[in-house]
């Protein structure tokens, strides 16, 4: 049986993640994501009822018409987590393969709220709920295995498909946190098990393969948005915090430090109220009986002028718009846009890292910079990585034995910075670690 890995998106960027497996005539398909920033970019785009054809002219979605002239039929589509650079180009690609799509309960969940906005197509593919630690059975051939991870999304798992030349591992993303904040640590025994039956193929995240060290555990930006906000207990201004909606430990985190302070977390923002509801119904987390969460914008400039009147010092806003998004409750907040206003000494503290491209980088100067003019204290890096580093990867090769390694989820520059490090474990550029491009097909066996 011939086994091919096309590298379909996310091998020039980082975003619009998909890579599709070929094992014989049956193809298995890896994430459909988006590429944010080209979105924002284009700020005049409507994605919701934008054809798949434009959106890959502008790069925002994974090109998938190489899948064409590849000889398979596509047997099912896996998601490892919920963020949408692994699930946003689903309503716009899914609806072209009769496949269904495999991802754990709660990216299952944001993936069918993805495909109930979509405008322009019916995406009627079956959604199968997947849990970590289970198997699904695609053909005679190929089993699909769950094992589960830690990232900054919950329910993340590294799919693992097991084919008759040995497994092939998709790991991205992941990190090896051994004390996480919601869920349990990875699955190491079963990497480990699964490293001795034998990995024909990695394909791995290599975006942060430059870090040196470890990645540290979630539990560390616990302490650090513990130490910060529980240092403000007699505080009498404003504390707002500014977070990755879908980071629901973080989230859980921030909320439970406004407790213990004696505030009221409220969650604001549409996207805030998206995963955090979400992740309560599933019982996956509870939040403060004090909290409360409203997401349409008439509402929460409700809230807000209700919180000026009430008194700033009851409550602690959990908002969106630390990349300094336009449109954003951060950014409204900086521009005077809302009915809420700063005064000297409000605390607005970042519980998230600048995502390094230019954009993110202007607009969140440009807030920085208006919230203190507004007399606010800011507070950055109240923030711990979601991505494996380097000595994580490493473990992650010792325990996995691959004798091919993809690095995937990253430029040019990462893939080949991933390649170098492979290359110091004793594999080899171009034979056994293969850094490929968007549109490249690759024959493993
Ligand atoms: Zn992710």
């Amino acid at each position: 049986m011939e086994i091919e890995i096309i590298a379909v998106g996310g091998y020039d960027e980082v975003g619009r993640n998909m890579t599709a497996v070929r094992c014989g005539k049956e193809v298995i398909i890896f994430d459909m994501g988006l590429r944010l920033d080209q979105l924002m970019i284009h700020e005049d785009a409507e994605v919701d009822e934008m054809h798949p054809l434009d959106l890959i002219t502008i790069n925002a979605i994974p090109d998938d018409t190489i899948l064409q002239k590849v000889e398979g039929t596509v047997k099912a589509i896996v998601c490892s987590h919920g963020h949408l650079d692994h699930i946003g180009a689903i309503p716009k690609l899914a609806h072209r393969y009769k496949a269904p799509i495999i991802s754990t309960p709660y990216t299952t969940e944001l993936i069918s709220q993805q495909i109930r906005g979509e405008k322009k197509f019916g995406v009627n593919n079956k959604l199968v709920a997947l849990s970590a630690g289970q198997r699904y059975t695609i053909s005679p051939n190929l089993v699909l295995e769950f094992v589960r991870t830690q990232h900054s999304i919950i329910d993340t798992v590294t799919p693992v498909l097991h084919t008759p030349h040995g497994a092939i591992v998709y790991a991205c993303d992941f990190k090896f946190d051994r004390t996480p904040v919601i869920g349990l640590p990875p699955d190491f025994a079963r990497f480990r098990q699964i490293g001795k039956e034998g990995v024909l193929a990695l394909i791995v995240e290599s975006t942060y393969i430059h870090r040196p060290g470890r990645c540290p555990s979630e539990r560390i930006a616990r302490d650090l948005v513990r130490d910060v906000i529980t240092s403000f207990e007699d505080d009498k201004n404003a504390i707002i915090v500014s977070t990755f909606s879908s980071h629901i430990s973080r989230v859980k985190t921030i909320a439970e430090c406004a407790y213990e302070i004696g505030r009221k977390p409220v969650f604001l923002g549409r996207s805030m109220q998206k995963y955090s509801v979400t992740a309560e119904q599933m019982k996956f987390v509870s939040f403060p009986e004090t909290s409360s969460v409203f997401g349409e914008r008439r509402t929460v400039d409700r809230v807000m002028r209700r919180m000026m009147k009430e008194g700033k010092e009851k409550f602690l806003p959990i908002v969106t718009g630390h990349q300094g998004e336009p449109g954003s409750i951060l950014t409204r907040l900086a521009h005077g846009d809302i009915p809420y206003q700063l005064a000297k000494g409000d605390k607005v503290l970042f519980s998230a890292n600048v995502i390094p491209n230019p954009m993110n980088v202007g607009n969140r100067y440009a807030i920085e910079h208006r919230l203190k003019m507004a007399g606010a204290r800011i507070f950055t890096d109240l923030h711990v990585s979601g991505h494996a580093y380097r000595e994580d990867h490493y473990e992650f090769i010792q325990m996995l034995q691959p004798q091919h390694i993809i690095p995937a989820h990253a430029d040019l520059k990462m893939t080949a910075g991933y390649a170098e490090f492979a290359g110091d474990l004793g594999y080899t550029a171009n034979s056994t670690v293969h850094p490929v491009r968007n549109g490249q097909r690759l024959r493993i066996n």
